[in-house]
């Protein structure tokens, strides 16, 4: 694909949508609230089935798929409805990479036609790239005025109001975060954006001005950081963070621990599920009980990542993801690797869309410790609510000698000699109650522990090392 080809005319992005047609079918915040959401399960199934078989005839056009679904033997006719989707076989980052380095620099996922296709605004945002270069995705106009649509309906739905200032420590540069909250918020919130960036972007001291002089409302950015930031207004600036007034924090929460944010802030925390592919996807409202799936724009499945099979309700399985609004790279099927369970029962906001819970980890990092499946994220949570420790650890795996796997969590702490034996003892019984299995926690020198998890070199950080031999 040559972007270059048409230079021709000028295709300008207002011109590219008829804008009043996708705001009836893609609701903005706050006609949102008051329609799709509280669409009955039958007409939302009816949307979606209308949206799916659309994306499937799209997805018929892009070299990617024609190649993936033709090797397993699919043909168009196969599909003719949200409950044949089991018959689509799945794609993961591996193809989207092997996809890339078949058709460099983009991949064949993306299906712009420079020879049949009219010339549309492009937009370029990449996923993080902790290996080599990043990933890029290309948005056409319709992908990327959803995305803003779906982004201001969550921060909406999180609190964020007109005239709002809105400060985000996301970074500015390739990946999508940052610029996404930007567009979503001043296009669609008519809250504004104070794009500050990560601390690498602007100091936190600077940071923490801005945010006192100006009066931000809320913060956008990852909980780690905003827990930083909260750090140092109270014990270097002396300034209590909860006298502030912000309402919200909005953030990607993971594993981390909602409730010790709260308090350092005195606001909210609102968890958010989302990509570079797709944008926001589900995010919590004022309830907090469970993220609600923009079901209008996604439809998810919750797979058994060991037999490829549906769980139920209430069960941890990958989340599937599979777009209802893309033209430039729809995703059918994608398995995200992150692993999370729909919550079962109704939300009392009055919201029908289904709710997933917290992202509980990546299923390739999951490992099976004596028949209990663990996420080394979920030992980081508790790894870094340790005070002695600087937050580095790495999780290994010991085949068993008398039967037994054992895993042994070894963990960075300021003062080994004074805190290692408490911590230790301390730390293995908060994993042991929270994670239902027992493991040995080791206490070293900081900064030891680099070697084993590539932390030295800037590689890929890795959590677990797994002695076992593979079956
Ligand atoms: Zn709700």
């Amino acid at each position: 694909m040559d972007l270059m080809k048409k230079a021709g005319s000028v295709p300008r992005y207002y011109a590219a949508l008829d804008f009043e047609k996708l705001w009836e079918a893609f609701p903005p915040a706050p006609d949102y609230f008051e329609t799709t959401y509280l669409l009955s399960r039958d007409a939302m199934r009816a949307m979606q089935e209308s949206r799916f078989l659309d994306q499937m005839k799209r997805a018929w056009d892009i070299p990617f798929y024609q190649r993936h679904w033709g090797e397993a033997g699919l043909e168009a006719g196969d599909i003719r409805s949200l409950d044949d989707l089991r018959k689509i076989p799945a794609f993961s980052v591996h193809d989207l990479r092997d996809a890339i380095a078949r058709n460099p620099p983009w991949g064949d996922f993306i299906g712009l036609d420079p020879d049949s296709d009219d010339p549309m605004p492009l937009a370029m945002q990449t996923s993080g790239g902790t290996t080599g270069l990043p990933r890029p995705m290309i948005y056409s106009p319709q992908d990327r005025e959803v995305m803003n649509i779906i982004t201001g309906r969550r921060l909406y739905m999180q609190g964020v109001r007109p005239f709002d200032l809105v400060q985000v420590t996301l970074s500015l540069g390739l990946s999508n975060g940052g610029f996404l909250a930007r567009e979503g918020i001043w296009k669609y919130t008519g809250a504004v954006p104070v794009m500050t960036g990560s601390g690498a972007q602007t100091p936190t001291r600077r940071q923490i001005e801005i945010m006192l002089a100006w009066k931000s409302k809320h913060l956008v950015g990852f909980p780690a950081y905003l827990r930083h930031i909260g750090h140092v207004l109270r014990d270097e600036q002396n300034v209590d963070p909860r006298s502030l007034g912000l309402r919200s924090l909005i953030v990607h929460l993971g594993t981390d621990d909602r409730k010790p944010l709260e308090e350092l802030w005195g606001a909210d925390v609102f968890d958010t599920y989302g990509t570079n592919e797709c944008g926001s996807l589900a995010a919590e409202c004022s309830e907090k009980n469970g993220m609600h799936v923009f079901e209008d724009a996604f439809f998810l499945e919750m797979i058994d990542p060991e037999n490829g099979r549906d769980v139920a309700d209430g069960e941890r399985g990958a989340i599937y993801q599979t777009t209802l609004f893309k033209h430039l790279a729809p995703l059918i099927r994608f398995n995200s690797n992150d692993v999370s369970a729909f919550k079962t029962g109704a939300c009392a906001c009055g919201c029908t869309h289904r709710r997933i819970d917290r992202i509980f980890g990546r299923s390739d990092n999951m490992v099976k410790l004596r028949g209990t499946n663990i996420f080394p994220e979920a030992i980081g949570a508790l790894v870094s609510e340790t005070r002695e420790s600087n937050g580095e650890y790495v999780c290994i795996v010991d085949p068993a000698h008398g039967g037994q796997d054992e895993m042994t969590v070894k963990i960075e702490v300021g003062d080994v000699a004074v805190q290692g034996a408490i911590v230790e003892k301390t730390l293995a019984e908060r994993l042991k109650l929270s994670l239902g299995v027992k493991m040995k926690v080791v206490a070293c020198e900081p900064g030891s522990l680099s070697a084993l998890t590539g932390l030295k070199d800037n590689s890929k950080v890795r959590r677990l090392i797994d002695n076992r031999p593979k079956v």
